[in-house]
């Protein structure tokens, strides 16, 4: 009898060890009167490498919510129709209940001597202009290496983004963490 009452502490215990916490992100995006309406409907999402582990829509007023479990590092990244996956921010692991964020749409690019540091890896030496609207040349057409350079439009490297434009679209790319930004 004893022995059978230790096995079913043992389990209770165990069970009630494991669950993982969920943490509410509360989020609040940043944008101008122009970009207003295209901020509206565009999904956020939380990323660990590409698994998605959360992902939700910027309401009217421009907040969103959303709930996941953040015991690792996690990216975040917006998209729509037409807006590709573009790269905001990367979260530390909380486990707090609730987390306010705050991100602004279309970004802020920090520059060194020109050149855009890439918000990922904080460093500017692979980052490339994003080029939408050019005719007839590709320049990459994957994200992955050897990456073709093309001298012309004034610069040595630029990565074709299609024809698609949009002001939230992403203008940067970064050749080392793979990333639009
Ligand atoms: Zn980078």
């Amino acid at each position: 009898m004893k022995t059978f009452t230790l096995i079913i502490l043992t389990i209770l215990t165990l069970g009630v060890a494991t669950p993982k916490k969920e943490t509410i992100f509360i989020g609040t995006v940043a944008t101008d009167t122009k970009n207003k309406d295209i901020i509206f409907g565009l999904y956020i999402e939380f990323r660990v490498d590409t698994l998605v582990i959360g992902r939700n829509i910027i309401q009217k007023d421009g907040t969103f919510k959303i709930s996941a479990t953040a015991d690792k590092e996690f990216d975040i990244y917006y998209r729509a129709i037409g807006v590709g996956n573009t790269y905001v921010q990367t979260i530390k692991p909380t486990d707090k209940d609730t987390v306010s964020l705050t991100l602004k749409v279309p970004k802020e690019y920090k520059k060194h001597f020109g050149k855009t540091i890439c918000p990922k890896c904080n460093k500017h030496d692979q980052t490339v202009p994003i080029i939408y609207g050019l005719k007839t040349i590709v320049i990459y057409t994957t994200d992955q290496p050897p990456y073709t350079t093309y001298d012309g439009y004034g610069m040595k490297e630029i990565y074709d983004g299609g024809c698609v434009t949009s002001d939230i679209n992403p203008k940067f790319f970064c050749k080392r963490d793979k990333i639009k930004f």
